[in-house]
């Protein structure tokens, strides 16, 4: 079995349409004991008051809330990298490449806000759709509205005009084809030696539907295997 592994376990794209699903997954993290786990909320959905109170009751349970972009969607897609990245990446939903430097700023500004106008506390954490922040200019970096950004090779820390990154290796189960499956079960399991050999804490991502896709049983058996899980408060040290 090895020793245990310290994990930073995100639940990503919590919306109203994903809720049973996301119910689902933490039925089997409450099973295995793992929390805390951070949930990506994608707050600029149909949320009605009934799905509010669920994930009011989730927060109050103690899983961690985080702002996950704010449709969740890119409302037309531009430019080469964002086609790539559509492609082999995000399909659609990596709605900060098509803003520029001040829209992103302000599309994290009003997904943060959500939060606090609906009751709860102001996530410390900020995960772009498909991991891709996008580009920010120089000066805007230091107007981040969140102390913490996830992106695809790690965390970043903001603290005023200071920004450390910590790459950190990342583990991820959608796999709606065979072959992306083969891919992610060869990607994760180099992750995986990575987090040990480095020491440093492996991020665990889960999407709503992986249970019911080619990555399923290997989830499970994954989250069974021994993991300290980790707020993302300790993935980069202030
Ligand atoms: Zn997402």
């Amino acid at each position: 079995m090895g020793k245990p592994l310290n994990a930073l376990l995100s639940l990503h794209d919590v919306m109203p349409e994903t809720l049973d699903r996301v119910e689902e997954i933490l039925r089997l993290l409450r099973k295995n004991r793992l929390s805390p786990c951070t949930l990506l909320v994608v707050p600029g959905k149909d949320w009605s008051p009934t799905d509010l109170a669920r994930l009011e009751a989730w927060a109050k349970e103690g899983w961690l809330l985080a702002a996950h972009g704010w449709k969740h969607k890119a409302d037309r897609i531009q430019g080469g990298y964002h086609r790539f990245h559509s492609m082999v990446l995000s399909r659609d939903v990596a709605e900060h490449l098509e803003r520029d430097s001040k829209g992103i700023l302000a599309l994290m500004a009003r997904s943060g806000q959500w939060f606090v106008e609906n009751g709860f506390s102001r996530p410390r954490l900020y995960v772009p759709p498909a991991w891709a922040l996008g580009f920010l200019r120089g000066p805007d970096r230091s107007a981040v509205p969140f102390p913490m950004v996830e992106t695809l090779t790690g965390v970043i820390r903001f603290n005023g005009r200071q920004r450390r990154q910590r790459r950190l290796p990342l583990c991820g189960y959608e796999a709606d084809t065979r072959a992306r499956a083969r891919f992610l079960h060869c990607f994760n399991a180099s992750q995986r030696l990575l987090a040990r050999s480095s020491g440093r804490p492996l991020r665990i991502s889960i999407h709503p539907d992986d249970l019911s896709l080619h990555m399923g049983e290997r989830l499970r058996s994954d989250l069974h295997r021994p993991l300290v899980p980790l707020s993302y408060e300790y993935a980069v040290p202030a």
